[in-house]
C-alpha cells in the first residue's frame, strides 16, 4: 500500500470533479484525483451535447436558466475551442405551443436570455429543413459543446500546477477519525496498487454515483437518478439547436453535434447507476417527437444510441415523493457534510449540467478554500482553458 499526502482529494473524473481540480489547483492547493475509469466515463460522456442558453429552464427554474445564461457567456470567452456557436430556435408547431410562446418570452426576458421571434417565413429561410408546419422561431443563444474537450484541457491546466491524476483508480474507502473524514483508500486497477491518501479535505464528485461514494463516508445523500437517451443521426439537416417551444419534455431538442444532429431526450427514474438499458419506447417517443419538428429525420439513417444518467439531488425537506424526474431541480448542490451530518472534512458537489460545471466547481471550491483558510480567488472565469 503506497501512502500518499495531498490537502484535497477529489473523486470523480467527470466535468464536475476535473473542473474542481482545475479551480483548486489554480488557488495554489494541493490536490489529487481519482477517477474509477477514464475521464468522462459516466454522464459527461454521454450527455446532449448542449450549450444551454438557460431557454429551456426559462419558465419552469429561473435560477437554473439564469446560471446557464451566465455561465453560457463565461464558456465562449474561456473556451471557445470546445464550442461550436450554432445559435438555437424554440419553435412552436401548435395552438398549445403557442399559448406556451409568452411564457417563454417572459421567462427569457426575465433571466436575462436575449432571444429574437422570427415569422414562420423567415424561421424556415434560416432552416428549410423546419416543418412547414412551424409558426414562429425564438432564436436564442444556445450552442455545441464539447464536453470531453473542457475535461481533458481542465485536467492538464491541473497538472501544469502540479496536481496528480489517477485514472482508472476507484476509490474504495473514505477514512474518518474522530467525525472527520481524514483521506481514501483506492486500487488502482490494471496494476493493483493500492493507496492510503490523506487529506484535509475529500470532495465527493461523482455524478449518479454520489450517493455511493458519500455512504463510504457513513453519510446519506438522497440522489434521483434519471438516465435519458439520445440518437444520433447519419447528417446534419440543420444548422442549429432546435427545441420546440413547450414545457420541457421528452424528445423535444434537437443539437448539431459535428456532421450529425443528436436527437433527445427522456427521463425515467433508476436506482442502479451502473444498471439500466435503453428501452425501445424511448428510440421511439424521441424520433417520433423530433420528426414533428424537422420532419426530414423519417428518412434519415440511425448511426448509434447512447444514453446517460442525471444526477439529480433532492434536498431532504423537498422529499414530498411528488417530485421525480423531469420535475427534480436542474440546479446544483454543494453539500457541506459538516454543517449537514456533522462529518468534517467531507464535502459533496452534486446535479447541474455541463453547462454550469465551472460555476458549480467555484463554488465548491470557495467553501473548501475558506474552511482551509486559503483566500485566494477563483480565476476560471477568466483564464483561458488549454485545448486538449
Ligand atoms: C441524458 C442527459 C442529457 C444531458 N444533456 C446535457 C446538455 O445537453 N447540456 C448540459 O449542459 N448538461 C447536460 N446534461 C447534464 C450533464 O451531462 C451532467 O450534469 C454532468 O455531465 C455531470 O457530470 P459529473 O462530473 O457530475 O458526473 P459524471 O460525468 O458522471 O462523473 C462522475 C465520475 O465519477 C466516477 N466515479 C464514480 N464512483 C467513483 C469512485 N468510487 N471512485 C472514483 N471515481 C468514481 C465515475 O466513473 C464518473 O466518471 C445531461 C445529462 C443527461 C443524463
Amino acid at each position: 500500500m503506497e501512502k500518499l499526502e495531498t490537502q484535497v482529494v477529489v473523486i470523480g473524473g467527470g466535468i464536475t470533479g476535473c473542473s474542481v481540480l482545475r479551480d483548486l489547483s489554480m488557488r495554489g492547493i494541493d490536490a489529487m484525483l481519482f477517477e474509477r475509469g477514464n475521464l468522462s466515463e459516466g454522464t459527461t460522456g454521454n450527455f446532449h451535447g448542449l450549450l444551454h442558453s438557460g431557454g429551456r429552464y426559462a419558465v419552469k427554474d429561473q435560477p437554473a436558466a439564469i446560471e446557464c445564461i451566465e455561465e453560457n457567456r463565461i464558456l465562449r470567452r474561456i473556451a471557445p475551442q470546445a464550442i461550436e456557436d450554432t445559435g438555437g430556435f424554440f419553435v412552436t408547431l401548435t395552438d398549445e405551443d403557442e399559448e406556451f410562446l409568452p411564457r417563454f418570452l417572459d421567462g427569457c426576458e426575465a433571466c436575462g436570455i436575449p432571444t429574437e421571434v422570427l415569422s414562420a417565413d423567415e424561421a424556415l429561410q434560416a432552416e428549410p429543413a423546419l416543418s412547414p408546419d412551424v409558426r414562429t422561431a425564438v432564436s436564442v443563444p444556445d450552442g455545441s459543446i464539447d464536453g470531453w474537450d473542457i475535461c481533458i484541457g481542465s485536467v492538464n491546466a491541473a497538472k501544469e500546477l502540479g496536481a496528480r491524476v489517477f485514472l482508472f483508480t476507484p476509490v474504495t474507502d473514505i477514512l474518518t477519525e474522530n467525525s472527520r473524514v481524514v483521506g481514501i483508500r483506492a486500487k488502482d486497477e490494471s496494476s493493483g496498487e493500492e493507496y492510503e491518501v490523506r487529506a484535509e479535505y475529500v470532495i465527493n464528485a461523482t455524478g449518479p454515483w454520489t450517493e455511493q461514494t458519500a455512504a463510504l463516508a457513513d453519510v446519506y445523500v438522497p440522489m434521483e437518478l434519471s438516465p435519458g437517451t439520445m440518437i444520433v443521426l447519419d447528417s446534419r439537416p440543420v444548422q442549429r439547436v432546435i427545441n420546440r417551444c413547450r414545457y420541457p419534455t421528452d424528445g423535444d431538442i434537437i443539437v448539431p453535434v459535428g456532421t450529425t444532429i443528436v436527437l433527445g431526450t427522456t427521463s425515467k427514474d433508476i436506482e442502479d447507476p451502473d444498471d439500466y438499458a435503453i428501452e425501445q419506447w424511448e428510440v421511439d417517443v424521441v424520433l417520433t417527437e423530433c420528426m414533428e419538428m424537422v420532419p426530414k429525420i423519417e428518412e434519415m439513417g440511425i448511426q448509434r444510441t447512447y444514453a446517460g444518467v442525471r444526477p439529480l439531488y433532492e434536498p431532504p425537506e423537498d422529499l414530498t415523493g411528488e417530485e421525480t424526474g423531469r420535475d427534480v431541480s436542474r440546479a446544483h448542490f454543494v453539500l457541506d457534510h459538516e454543517q449537514l451530518d456533522g462529518v468534517g472534512g467531507f464535502v459533496t458537489i452534486t446535479g447541474g449540467k455541463v453547462t454550469t460545471a465551472r460555476l458549480m466547481a467555484e463554488e465548491t471550491v470557495d467553501l473548501v478554500a475558506d474552511k482551509m483558510g486559503v483566500d485566494e480567488p477563483c480565476r476560471t472565469d477568466e483564464v483561458p482553458l488549454p485545448t486538449m
